[in-house]
C-alpha cells in the first residue's frame, strides 16, 4: 500500500506492512493524503474562517490549509509536543508570501494539550477536524472527547476519520492497524457512536469515507470512514464565547502570523509597487509620444528590450476596466514634471482593490510619492526613472 508512515514502523499506515500490502491494495493518492484531501474540498466548499485540527501530529494537514485564503485563524492541538516541535519552519510564510500579501490575515497557533482537555482558545470555530485520532483514546478519554469538542468547542462543523475495521481483512496480517490503537470500529460502532454525540450535542451527521475497496470487495467500505458533523443551528446553543469562563490549559509550542493586506506596511508596500509600475508605463508611453516621428524608430531600438518587458509585465484588463481607466483625468506634464491624477490610478483595478478612495490611496503613498500642490496628483520627473521612490 502506498502509504506514509504516520504512526508506528509496524502499522497499515506505514512502511513495514508496505510489502506484504502492496499484493493486496494499493491506493492512488495515498491514503493519508486522500484524507487531507477531503479536508480540503470541505474547506473550499464552506470557506471557514477559523479551523483547528485536534490530534495535528505532524502538522501536515495545517500546512496543506494554510493555502486556503479563506482561513484567518488554523490552530494544531497534539497531545505529543515532540511532534510539534520544530514544525513551526514548515508553518513559517515563504518570501513568496511577503511578495505577494494574502488578502486577509492568517494566524497560526500550534498548542501542546489533549483534545479531551477544555481551553477555551478552541471557542468559536467554524470547523474543527480529528483524523484518525479518535481510535488513540482510551475509554476514559473517548468518553470525555464529545464532552469537551461537541458540548464546550461546539464548533460550527467537525470532521472526524477513523479506521474501518471491516477492511482490514485486506491487509493479511493485520488485526489493529496500529500498535497504538486502542480500539478500531466497524461502520455500524462508528455509525451508532457518532448517532449518539450528534443527537446529543444538537449536531446533524452524514458519513463518508476515502480509501475505495478494491473491485469485488465493495461490501467491506471504505478504508477510511469519516462523519462529518454540522451543527444545527435552529436549536439553542452553547452560550458564545464572550459568556464563558476563559479556562487556558494548552500549552503554545508555536505562533505566526502572515504578512496580509490587512496590516498597513504591507498594503502601503504592495500599493506603493503597484502605482510605480503604473506611473513609469504611463510615463514611458508620454515620452515616446513626444518624439516627433522620425526619432520614435531610433527610439524604439534604443528602448526595445525593455518595452517589450513592459508590455509582458503588464496587465490585461478587461473593455470595462479599459473604459474607466480612459475616462479619468489623464495624465500631463508641466515643464519637465510629469503628473499622475490620483483618479487615474484609482481608476486601475489593483490600486482600487487596495483603496476605497483617493484619501485612502493620498495616505498610503504619503511616505513614498511626492503629490502637487492641491494634492489631487502624483508628481514624478518626466525623465528621471528612479524618482518616486
Ligand atoms: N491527524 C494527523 C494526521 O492525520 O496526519 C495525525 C494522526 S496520528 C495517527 C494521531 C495523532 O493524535 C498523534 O499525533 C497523537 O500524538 C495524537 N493524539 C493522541 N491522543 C491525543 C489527544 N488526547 N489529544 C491530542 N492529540 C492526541
Amino acid at each position: 500500500m502506498e502509504e506514509r508512515n504516520l504512526e508506528s514502523n509496524n502499522t497499515i499506515d506505514g512502511n513495514f506492512e508496505e510489502v506484504t500490502v502492496k499484493k493486496v491494495i494499493e491506493f492512488k493518492p495515498p491514503l493519508y493524503r486522500q484524507r487531507y484531501y477531503f479536508v480540503k474540498n470541505l474547506v473550499n466548499q464552506h470557506k471557514p474562517k477559523k479551523v483547528a485540527d485536534l490530534g495535528c501530529g505532524d502538522a501536515s494537514l495545517l500546512w496543506l490549509l494554510k493555502f486556503h485564503s479563506c482561513i484567518e485563524l488554523l490552530v494544531g492541538v497534539d497531545i505529543n509536543e515532540d511532534k510539534l516541535k520544530w514544525k513551526g519552519s514548515k508553518l513559517s510564510p515563504f518570501l513568496g508570501d511577503f511578495l505577494s500579501p494574502r488578502d486577509l490575515d492568517l494566524t497560526i497557533f500550534l498548542y501542546h494539550g489533549s483534545a479531551v482537555e477544555r481551553d477555551s482558545r478552541l471557542l468559536g470555530f467554524d470547523l474543527i477536524t480529528c483524523i484518525e485520532l479518535i481510535e488513540h483514546l482510551d475509554p476514559e478519554d473517548l468518553a470525555r472527547f464529545p464532552k469537551v469538542v461537541f458540548g464546550y468547542f461546539s464548533p460550527a462543523m467537525v470532521i472526524i476519520s477513523t479506521p474501518n475495521i471491516e477492511f482490514n481483512p485486506l491487509f493479511p496480517t493485520v488485526t489493529l492497524r496500529d500498535s497504538d490503537h486502542k480500539f478500531e470500529w466497524n461502520r455500524m460502532q462508528f455509525q451508532t457512536w457518532a448517532l449518539d454525540v450528534a443527537n446529543l450535542y444538537n449536531y446533524s451527521v452524514e458519513f463518508t469515507g476515502v480509501g475505495e475497496p478494491p473491485a469485488g470487495s465493495e461490501e467491506v467500505g471504505y478504508c477510511t470512514q469519516i462523519g462529518i458533523f454540522q451543527k444545527n443551528h435552529a436549536m439553542p446553543s452553547n452560550p458564545c464565547k464572550s459568556e464563558q469562563h476563559s479556562e487556558i490549559v494548552y500549552k503554545p509550542i508555536f505562533t505566526v502570523t502572515y504578512p496580509s493586506l490587512q496590516q498597513k506596511r504591507f498594503r502601503q508596500l504592495v500599493l506603493t509597487n503597484e502605482v510605480f509600475r503604473e506611473v513609469q508605463s504611463m510615463r514611458r508611453t508620454f515620452v515616446q509620444n513626444l518624439k516627433p516621428p522620425n526619432e520614435e524608430s531610433a527610439k524604439s531600438e534604443d528602448t526595445g528590450l525593455s518595452n517589450a518587458c513592459i508590455t509582458l509585465l503588464k496587465p490585461v484588463f478587461t473593455e470595462a476596466e479599459k473604459n474607466k481607466i480612459e475616462k479619468s483625468p489623464a495624465p500631463f506634464c508641466i515643464g519637465n514634471n510629469f503628473y499622475v491624477p490620483l483618479e487615474r490610478l484609482l481608476a486601475y483595478p489593483k490600486v482600487n482593490r487596495l483603496c476605497e478612495n483617493i484619501e485612502v490611496l493620498k495616505a498610503l503613498l504619503a511616505d513614498s510619492v511626492v503629490l502637487n500642490s492641491d494634492g489631487s496628483a502624483l508628481k514624478v520627473d518626466l525623465l528621471d526613472e528612479e524618482e518616486i521612490y
